[in-house]
């Protein structure tokens, strides 16, 4: 068994070229070959000969069904969910359906989705200051800058693969709340709704943090009321007076402020990662 061996695909009989060859569980294909293989597959390794057969006729008759699949709905940006509401079939797919022929993506059936979940991964780096001998030092407390990534994972019944992942924005959401942020959730929400007909928990969670919101500022209305009546009547004309000279103010340069509790940047009232009101 040496580097110089020749070996020949046992699925198309050719020669196999130097650093072309993809190992089966049994046996070996070429690189041609294994390009026919679906993008879904991630088994390769321990398919045998045999099942490598099969899987390859699934994928040319899975060509036909791509030319009489007819997309009546398309959602998503970077990674595309394509669905055919005639036929009940959807195909997954970065490229347009002009360039389908080459990555000749599955067409699979709405009923073989068992499940569609939407999982927003959340990343967090600090940011530094420089001090006067330009290291990088933290910030007392720490800030941070959070981004996000919008995957949608599909779990479907098929022979060949278990799961379609997608990854829903092209770039890092930067910040909760934001309207990226809504978009990329509105848009997982879609593709959950649409691939399962379900409605869908995020969209109660989301919900939920509105509510939160809604209950921070009618604690802050609450208090108001309280502290002016015990304080008097002319201080609360002061208070009054004061609170509308400042508010032209505030809202002409919304200042930026950095979360007490999670180190998020805001603009607005509350914080728009974990909903404390700005200090
Ligand atoms: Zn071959
Ligand atoms: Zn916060």
């Amino acid at each position: 068994m040496g580097l110089f061996d020749k070996k020949y695909c046992d699925i198309c009989g050719e020669k196999i070229s130097l650093l072309g060859n993809r190992k089966l569980e049994d046996g070996n294909m070429c690189k041609d070959c294994a390009h026919k293989i679906s993008p879904f597959m991630t088994d390769r390794r321990r398919t045998s000969v045999a099942d490598m057969k099969e899987h390859l006729a699934y994928r040319e008759a899975n060509k036909a069904k791509l030319r009489a699949f007819s997309p009546t709905l398309t959602l998503g940006e970077r990674e595309k969910v394509y669905i055919d509401g005639n036929a009940g079939t959807f195909v997954v797919s970065s490229r347009s359906p002009g360039n389908w022929d080459n990555e000749n993506p599955d067409v699979l059936s709405l009923g073989d989705v068992t499940q569609c979940t939407l999982d927003i991964d959340e990343d967090r780096d600090e940011i530094y200051r420089q001090d006067a001998d330009g290291n990088n030092v933290s910030y007392n407390p720490k800030r941070y800058k959070y981004t996000y990534d919008f995957r949608i994972k599909i779990l479907v019944n098929n022979r060949w693969f278990d799961d379609i992942d997608l990854r829903l924005n092209s770039f890092d959401v930067e910040g909760m709340g934001t309207a990226e942020y809504h978009k990329y959730e509105r848009m997982g929400n879609e593709i959950r709704a649409a691939l399962t007909g379900a409605p869908t928990a995020q969209a109660g969670f989301a919900q939920a943090g509105f509510m939160a919101q809604q209950n921070f500022r009618q604690q802050g209305y609450a208090q108001q009321p309280q502290n002016f009546q015990q304080q008097g009547y002319v201080q609360q004309q002061n208070f009054r007076q004061q609170g509308y000279a400042q508010q032209p103010q505030q809202a002409a340069a919304p200042a930026q402020w950095f979360c007490p509790n999670c180190g998020a940047q805001n603009a607005s009232k509350f914080c728009q990662n974990c909903g404390t009101p700005r200090p």
